[in-house]
Parts: C-alpha cells; structure tokens; sequence
C-alpha cells in the first residue's frame, strides 16, 4: 500500500508544512501525515513544558467541596475545578451554536419562526465578549486543536525502554475519560471535545460527571427562574470562575462568605494574598462587590449612567451586561478620585469585568456597622456629622461628584470615622439631574443628623448651599426644589448651544451665567 506523506513524498526536502509538498485534495486515503521524530520530540517537550507552567500557575489548594458550585461557601479553588467549569461553559456555549443553527434551518425564510431561546444554556449577553474569550483562551491551551486521540493495544503499553505508556499514563487516561463523556446523559451537552485531543485528569472528569447530574437539575430549575442568573448569595458561573482566578492567582488567598446581598450586588469577604506585581500590595482584608448580572434591577438606573458624559459615548452601543460592567467601572473610578482626595473610603485593590475588589472596611472578617446600625454617643455623632458634612464638601468640590445615594445606608462606623461606600451611582454635579441628587443626599443627612439629635446640624436646603457654594435663597422646599431645576435646566440649553458642559456651577466666574 502507498504510503503517503510528507516524508514518503519528498525524502529529501526533509519535514515541512503539508501544504507545501502535497496537493489538499489529492490522496483521498491520507489519513495521517508523518513528520520528523525531532518534530514530534520537540511537540511534546512543548507540552510538557506548557503543563510545568500551569502547575506552577495553578499550584494545587486543598478546599473541601461538598458539591461543585453551588454556594459561595464551599468554593473550591483546585484549577481542576475550574477546568472543569470552563469546559463546562465552552460546551454551553456551542450547544446553544447548534440551537441556533436548527433555529436556522427550521425557520428558513417563513415570516413566522420560532425560537430556542428558552433552551439555551449561556444568557445571549454572556456570550458576545471578547474578553471573555481572552479570558478562557489565557489558562489554558487551544482546545480545539484536532487530534486523533491515539489507544494503547491490548497489552497495556506501547513504547520502548523508558519512552514506555502504560495505559495508566495521564495522557492515555485523559483521552479515555474525554471519551467516556460520551456516557452522560443525552442532555448533558459535551460539545466536540470527543472527537478532540482533550484530556481529562479523574478529578477533572468525576467534577464533571457530578456536574452534569446537577446540570440536569439546573436545566429544569432554568426554565422558572430564567432571568435570576445571579442567586441569592451565589453567583453565575461565570463570576465563580473570576473568583476562582483571583484565588488561584495567589491575589486573594480566600473567599471566606457573603457579607450582604442586595439588589444590585452582592458582597463578599475575602483574606487577601499576594500581588503579582512588586508596587501594588494586597490587603489583607478585601471586599468583593459583584455586581449582579440580573438586569432588571438596573433598569430604573439608566438615568444616572445615561446622562453622564463620562459614559455618554457608550451607552448607547452596549447590551445591559457591559452596562453593568460600567456600574462597576464608575464605581472603581469614584473610589479611586475619593481616595485621592483623602476622604475614608475602600481602596480599590482590582476590577475584573463586574466585580470589583477593595479593601475591607472592618476586621476579622466582620465588617464596619452602617450608621444607621450603630448608636453613638452624642459626642461621636456630632463628631461624624462633621466629618460627613466635610466629606460632602471634599466630594462635591475635590472629586467633582455628587454620592447620589448617600444616607445612613451608606455610611459605615469603623476607627472612630465615617466611611463612604457604595458610589458607583455618583455622578458629576453637572449631571442634569445631579444638583437634584445633592439635594437628595443632602435630605438624608440633615434627617438622619436631626433626629438623631445633633442641635448643630444644618437643613437640607443650608446644607445643599454648603456643600455646592451656590446661594439659593428660596425658604422652602418646593422654591428652592423649583431653583435647582432650573439651574439644570440652564446646564444643559449651554450644552445645547455650546455643544458641552459646564465644568462647574460655582460662582467664581467660570462660566458667569451662575453668578450669583
Ligand atoms: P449595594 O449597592 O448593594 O447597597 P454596597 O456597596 O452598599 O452595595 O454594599 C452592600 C453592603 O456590603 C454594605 O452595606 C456594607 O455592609 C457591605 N460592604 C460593601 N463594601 C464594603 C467594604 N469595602 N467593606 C466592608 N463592608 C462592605
Ligand atoms: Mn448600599
């Protein structure tokens, strides 16, 4: 029989490309192409250096797992897990492929069609990132390079000398246990990785077989909570394996449980790690705000997000997950002008995609109480008021923002000090509604102040004119409500005219139409 290859077609040339000695459509018998044994050699030493890297990448954490995924207590951090969860969305992800392309074929070009929407695994906004495919492609090697997975013959090992495979060799193991995922039940979606060179360690292949009994189950949990991609407490996968990286990473070195659920976000504790870079030191308590890929809770949000100009470029492109992504980015970059006006805030240790990692605000795990939680001593509360009306100054004239959402909610009591958290809704004052959402801000405070007892603290409406320097003389609620609006309202005919906004309202001359 002929046999031809590379090396039987041109002996001389030596190894190359097939494309170079061999016509594509010309042998129809070609099964293999033969190349060099250095070429092979070198193959596997790349291999084998590439899987020295992942370990030392990934070095194994002993975590107890009672169940894969299941709540934000019992994260399990062995990257073996996380493999697993990342197959486990790749082959979500190409089911939902073939969903779509029967989708396709049944609807053809009739005016009425129906859809599989219900029945895809991966929400249609997971699954349009580039990012995310950066982010699957960076642990781990090209998946789907084809590769005829090879079998050991029947007396157990091929090979000479100690080039020897037993058929327990990790290699041969990992092929035979990505085959015999061909037994999972006929729902539990594998994707191609049969006909792949894919190799599954036991542990790999058991945390999928579990999976994919529990996948059952969430398939049909799926259908009545379609849209509750982020549970109470837990997270979607997809936030899990951000977790799981940041933990694997070294960066944090546990996630120890869930300090509130909102909502708009849910908070974790975590025991920070070490960075990977030298300058930047992790603390040794972080928060973790995921914010919550549910969309809609934020949909009554857009009016903050929508008319910053900050943002204002674009909104109007994205689909409601990179809007939220934005939520955590406005949340970072608020953080970050706070803290470099000194104002007491988390500092911001990392930002990946919607969630947001800073520094924990409280010790031991137990986190600062909120104001309205805690009971001060009048001295203290006359003390914070002080320092919140100080804050709400350096804000608004250092940071150029406005909270937007600033009450005892908000505020937490640690160090004998009011700290501000929870700004990813601030907003520029010249936002057209931001001077409203001072005066809002400003409510909350002299309410909360009032009534608990502070003589000293000013009203709402001396306390907005302290805050923003503006002048606004009207004596009661619904005038000076009228004044601000109006305000706005001239903020935005400017950017009508002028084509952008004002930096300021302050009345120190820029521009001059605020004077008062
Ligand atoms: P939400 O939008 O859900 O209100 P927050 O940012 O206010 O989100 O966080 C919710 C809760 O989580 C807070 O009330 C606070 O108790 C806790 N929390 C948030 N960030 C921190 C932090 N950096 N340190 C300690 N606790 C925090
Ligand atoms: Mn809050």
């Amino acid at each position: 029989m002929d046999s031809v290859g590379v090396a039987a077609a041109a002996p001389d040339a030596g190894p190359g490309p097939a494309w170079q000695s061999k016509c594509p459509w010309g042998a129809p018998n070609t099964t293999s192409i033969s190349c060099s044994l250095a070429d092979v050699m070198s193959e596997q030493l790349a291999k084998e250096l590439q899987l020295e890297e992942e370990n030392a990448a990934f070095p194994e954490v002993v975590a107890a797992a009672e169940g894969p995924f299941i709540t934000g207590e019992n994260i399990d951090t062995s990257s073996d897990l996380m493999l697993a969860q990342m197959l486990q969305m790749e082959f979500d992800r190409e089911y939902d492929a073939q969903l779509r392309r029967e989708e396709k074929k049944i609807n053809g070009d009739s005016k009425v069609s129906i859809s599989f929407e219900n029945y895809r695994k991966v929400h249609p906004y997971d699954s349009d990132s580039s990012e995310d495919e950066v982010d699957w492609q960076d642990t781990r090697h090209d998946p789907y390079r084809a590769d005829k997975p090879t079998t050991t013959p029947r007396r157990g090992f091929i090979g000479k000398g100690k080039d020897i495979t037993t058929k327990h060799d990790e290699v041969v193991c990992g092929r035979k246990n990505t085959a015999r995922m061909e037994n999972f039940a006929p729902e539990f979606q594998v994707g191609d990785g049969i006909g792949m060179d894919l190799k599954l360690s036991n542990q790999v292949f058991n945390a999928l077989k579990q999976h994919a009994y529990s996948e059952e189950r969430r398939s049909a949990r799926l259908h009545e909570k379609k849209e509750h991609s982020t549970a109470e407490k837990a997270v979607d996968p997809k936030t899990r394996l951000l977790l799981y990286k940041m933990v694997n990473s070294g960066m944090l070195e546990t996630i120890t449980g869930c300090i509130s659920t909102g909502k708009e976000s849910v908070v974790f504790h975590a025991y920070g790690g070490k960075s990977a870079t030298e300058d930047k030191v992790i603390p040794p308590e972080c928060a973790i705000k995921v914010f919550k890929t549910t969309l809609n809770e934020f949909k009554n949000r857009d009016k903050y997000i929508k008319d910053d100009y900050r943002f204002k470029d674009r909104f109007s492109k994205l689909n409601p997950r990179k809007i939220i992504r934005m939520w955590a980015e406005k949340e970072m970059h608020n953080l970050t002008r706070m803290q470099n006006a000194g104002i007491p805030c988390p500092q911001v240790v990392i930002l990946k995609k919607h969630v947001l990692v800073m520094s924990f605000i409280g010790q031991d795990q137990v986190p600062a109480p909120k104001l309205k939680d805690v009971t001060l001593s009048s001295e203290d509360m006359k003390k914070a008021y002080y320092q919140i009306l100080n804050m709400m100054q350096q804000l608004y004239k250092e940071c150029n923002l406005v909270h937007a959402d600033l009450s005892e909610y908000n505020m937490l009591w640690h160090d004998g000090k009011v700290w501000l958290i929870d700004v990813s809704q601030s907003v520029e004052p010249t936002h057209p509604h931001g001077l409203e959402f001072l005066f809002r801000d400003c409510r909350n405070v002299s309410q909360f102040f009032q009534k608990g007892g502070v003589a000293e603290a000013l009203n709402e409406r001396e306390l907005f004119n302290a805050v923003s320097g503006l002048n606004i003389t009207a004596d009661n609620e619904v005038d000076f409500q009228a004044e601000i609006e109006a305000l706005e309202k001239m903020n935005e005919d400017h950017v009508q005219n002028h084509g952008k906004k004002l930096s300021t309202f302050s009345s120190d001359g820029d521009p001059p139409i605020y004077d008062e």
